[in-house]
């Protein structure tokens, strides 16, 4: 726990430094998307991008920032993490997750159960009925079922298997966490500058809970493996590339015109070639890590 607090006090002075020289200081630290004044009790150390994928604590926001879009869209996250590892379990003789549930389906009956992997004899999959999720008369008759089937009959027991709605999770919300990531790792390496400019005000506002509006950016998937982390600033096409291994999300660059970044998004996406002169930038490791106050 000291470690964390000492990152905690690093943190809030690097923050609380960097908006005082971006003239907009306050006694107190600002919380990077809702801009509200937050006292040191309140502001909580946020991962970047969620813990779940093994983001690291890079700076602060405010504790009703955090919660709420941990639990609306972050968590999505986890989830798609463990829909993508029950594939994974399922196909690749993996392991599954104890929270792995499937619905068995055989004739009428329907039960709910855990689904595991025999370490020993990883080609077979063992079952575990969820008593308290299933109709006991259901299971019953499953267990007659499977008991009076005999192997090397003609016709094969049809067990059909579906991944119950604990492995859901909707695309739109895991997108928007990494919009969230995107936009605070460019918080936490252009400091307030990028939070508070005009360009930034739409996707700040949205994830603020403050509009409605939902923002207009871009977050692309890349099927292959990457362990590559930066920035991209692209100030003449009015965009940051930023990716984070599989993930690239282009945000709107906060010394540019929203419009400029509109522009060069569409004329990225119809697949036109674009030549820009761009700046690239290690992952941010920390708030405040290359800005300038912090060289001495
Ligand atoms: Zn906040």
């Amino acid at each position: 726990m000291r470690g964390k607090g000492k990152l905690k006090e690093k943190l809030y002075e690097a923050q609380h430094n960097n908006s005082v020289a971006s003239g907009i200081g306050s006694d107190l630290l600002l919380c990077p998307i809702c801009l509200q004044e937050t006292p040191f009790n309140d502001a909580t150390l946020e991962h970047v991008p969620p813990e779940s994928i093994g983001g690291r604590e890079i700076l602060l926001t405010c504790k009703p920032c955090n919660n709420r879009l941990g639990a609306k869209y972050d968590s999505h996250v986890a989830r798609k993490i463990r829909f993508d590892g029950f594939g994974e379990a399922l196909f690749k003789n993996g392991q599954f997750h104890e929270r792995d549930v499937v619905t068995l389906e055989l004739g009428e009956s329907r039960m709910l159960a855990q689904i595991k992997r025999d370490p020993e004899e990883p080609d077979r999959i063992a079952f575990k009925v969820i008593g308290k999720n299933s109709n006991p008369v259901d299971v019953a008759s499953f267990r007659q079922q499977t008991k009076d089937y005999k192997h090397g009959r003609d016709e094969p027991l049809k067990i059909n298997m579906t991944a119950s709605r604990e492995a859901s999770f909707i695309h739109k919300n895991v997108d928007l966490s990494w919009v969230k990531s995107t936009y605070l790792a460019c918080c936490a390496l252009f400091g307030y500058s990028y939070a508070m400019s005009p360009s930034l005000e739409t996707i700040r506002a949205f994830l603020a809970g403050q509009s409605d509006q939902l923002p207009i950016c871009k977050v692309i998937r890349e099927p292959v493996v990457s362990d590559h982390r930066f920035i991209m600033h692209a100030q003449d096409l009015g965009l940051m590339l930023v990716k984070y291994e599989a993930v690239s999300v282009f945000l709107p660059c906060h010394k540019s015109s929203v419009d400029r970044f509109y522009e060069s998004l569409e004329e990225l996406i119809s697949g036109a070639r674009v030549n820009s002169e761009a700046t690239f930038y290690e992952w941010p490791e920390r708030f405040g890590q290359g800005l300038f106050w912090e060289v001495k």
